[in-house]
């Protein structure tokens, strides 16, 4: 039986509806004790493993290592464990190395299918990382897309089963920055590189001032998620 019932997530929306992220974030973690932070290393994901590790250190904090990210990305994993020590850090990993997924449906497969490539690389991994918790953390903000504009700070997410807390909805991408800046939090030295949203190596590519944020994510291809978020 779910640790929260939908009602009680309903009540839950409600009630934090205009809290600040931290308030957020302590509930989650009082409400639903087998809770984890999705941790991609972007800047709003660094803002919430900052205030989680000063709200709840012990939360257990996740990131998905697809094997392509960024050298940056991988640095910024290792300056994260150095500053905050992360008591519970998981590392996702696919279940097929580069080389298995390369023999079994060609090389380079984020250049002729990359759903699949996702689906291989990310999506399944984080379907059993999410099957074994009651409810994760995200930093979706409602202004970063239309799909995310009714997101509430507590949420069923129907997709995986388990609670989904969204505590930044009500941030602004300046917002997430003057935190950063104001708390020196650390962050991908790429966002000063015109990345305003970083992946996979072989799926991201700086944009040009004025485009779309998520423009740089598989460009060439009718696609701006990986399937995590519904
Ligand atoms: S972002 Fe690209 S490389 Fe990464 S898992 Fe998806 S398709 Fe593969």
């Amino acid at each position: 039986m779910a640790v929260v019932t939908e009602t009680e997530i309903t009540s839950l929306a409600r009630k934090y509806e205009t809290a600040s992220p931290k308030e957020i974030l302590a509930a989650a973690v009082q409400q639903i004790p087998n809770i984890a932070l999705a941790c991609s290393f972007g800047a709003e994901d660094m803002v919430l493993l900052d205030l989680l590790m000063q709200v709840s250190p012990s939360t257990k904090v996740f990131y998905l290592d697809t094997d392509v990210l960024f050298e940056e990305t991988y640095s910024l994993v290792e300056a994260a464990k150095a500053k905050y020590g992360i008591e519970n850090l998981i590392r996702v990993r696919p279940a097929a190395t580069l080389e298995q997924q390369a023999q079994e449906h060609g090389e380079a497969l984020w250049s002729s299918q990359p759903d699949l490539c996702c689906n291989i690389r990310k999506v399944q991994p984080l379907t059993q990382m999410l099957s074994t918790l009651d409810g994760w953390i995200t930093g979706i903000r409602r202004d970063q897309t239309s799909a995310r504009a009714n997101a509430q700070a507590f949420e069923h997410d129907a997709k995986f089963g388990i609670v989904k807390v969204n505590p930044l909805i009500l941030w602004t991408q300046e917002d997430v920055w003057q935190y950063i800046r104001d708390y020196e939090v650390p962050y991908n030295p790429l966002h000063d590189q015109g990345y305003p949203s970083i992946g996979c190596v072989h799926c991201t590519r700086p944009v040009k001032p004025g485009e779309d944020p998520r423009s740089g994510r598989w460009a060439g291809f009718q696609k701006t998620e990986c399937g995590l978020h519904k």
